[in-house]
């Protein structure tokens, strides 16, 4: 039988929302436990360098942030334990969640459990994470000031980050697998008429290319003949789609068509009375570190006016 403990709140996942929603709810004296997860911290973890975080102007990386949110959040009470919650029973009232090694009862319930960016899914891709290949361009892209850049990917985000690397490259290129973008009009539009990008149809990245310290260059294979290129660039970003960490909660909590929880506007608030969502599992626009963090102090708000209002 694994050891089962009764909470006011349980905080499900530990990124700056989930971390944030901590903070409140400890200052607030409700003991939250913190289910942070087997690969905690969300994805600050594969961030080098926070330069948008306000309090840092000297910039911080994502780990380092992540660290100190937990000791803030431990220096007012709450308790983290690094498990992923594998099973929850929202159907009674207090919520039951089970990790590996235990159970809980929680009378209010915080899910922060994120979004998690799309890989191509390639060895060398994942070799260079962090060292040429990225899948955020507000976090990484001044780190390759100066040289030409790819960007894999014919949706929204993929214009968007193209264009917020024209500031700092000297080119985008953009690899998309087929001849027409998927982004709306008006993306598709901006990123085409740009005089720095550029757009290279019916290609995937077959292979990312490096040397012992960094990433140097893509080879591109074209779709329709199998044929190769090389295309030598500072970086790979990766603009494929997010997928939020919801999976946990279908058929419990409303998801949009996407997987993002629904909340009522303008508040945190799940179908479930009790039960509240915060950070990039409910944000498929913003999904900014100091978002998430904003998202994480109103759950953490909401739960305790919940409770205040039903104990
Ligand atoms: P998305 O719309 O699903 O687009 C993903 C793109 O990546 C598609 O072009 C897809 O190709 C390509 N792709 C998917 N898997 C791939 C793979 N394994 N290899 C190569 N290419 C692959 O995702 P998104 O761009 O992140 O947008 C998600 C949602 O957020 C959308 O509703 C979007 O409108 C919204 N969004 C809006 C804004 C904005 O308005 N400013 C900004 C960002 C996101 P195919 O086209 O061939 O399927």
């Amino acid at each position: 039988m694994k050891p089962t403990s009764h909470v006011r709140l349980a905080i499900i996942g530990s990124g700056p929302a989930g971390y944030t929603a901590a903070i409140y709810a400890a200052r607030a004296e409700l003991a939250p436990v913190v289910i942070a997860g087997a690969a905690f911290g969300g994805q600050l973890m594969i961030t080098t360098e926070v330069e948008n975080y306000p309090g840092f102007p000297e910039s911080v990386s994502g780990p380092e942030l992540v660290e100190l949110f937990q000791k803030q959040a431990e220096r007012f009470g709450a308790k983290v334990l690094f498990e992923d919650a594998t099973a929850i029973d929202f159907g009674k009232h207090p919520f039951g969640i089970e990790t590996e090694s235990q159970s809980f009862r929680a009378d209010a319930v915080v899910v922060a459990t994120g979004a998690s960016a799309k890989w191509i899914g390639l060895p060398s891709e994942e070799k260079y994470v962090n060292r040429g290949v990225s899948a955020c361009a507000t976090c990484d892209g001044a780190l390759y000031r100066g040289r030409p850049i790819a960007v894999v990917g014919g949706g929204d985000t993929a214009m968007e980050e193209a264009l917020f690397l024209t500031r700092f490259a000297t080119e985008v290129i953009v690899i998309h697998r087929r001849d027409s973008l998927r982004a709306s009009r008006i993306m598709a539009d901006r990123a085409q008429r740009h005089d720095k990008i550029r757009f290279v149809w019916h290609s995937e990245v077959a292979e990312v290319l490096g040397d012992e310290k960094a990433l140097t260059a893509v080879r591109l294979r074209d779709v329709r003949d199998g044929k190769t290129q090389t295309l030598e660039v500072g970086a790979l970003f990766v603009a494929i789609g997010h997928k939020p960490n919801t999976d946990l909660f279908r058929g419990v909590l409303d998801l949009n068509p996407q997987g993002y929880l629904v909340t009522t506007p303008g508040t945190t608030r799940t179908n479930v009375s009790g039960v509240f969502a915060c950070g990039d599992a409910m944000d498929p626009v913003y999904r900014q570190a100091v978002t998430a963090a904003g998202t994480g102090c109103m759950a953490a708000l909401d739960a305790e006016r919940w409770l205040a209002a039903n104990e």
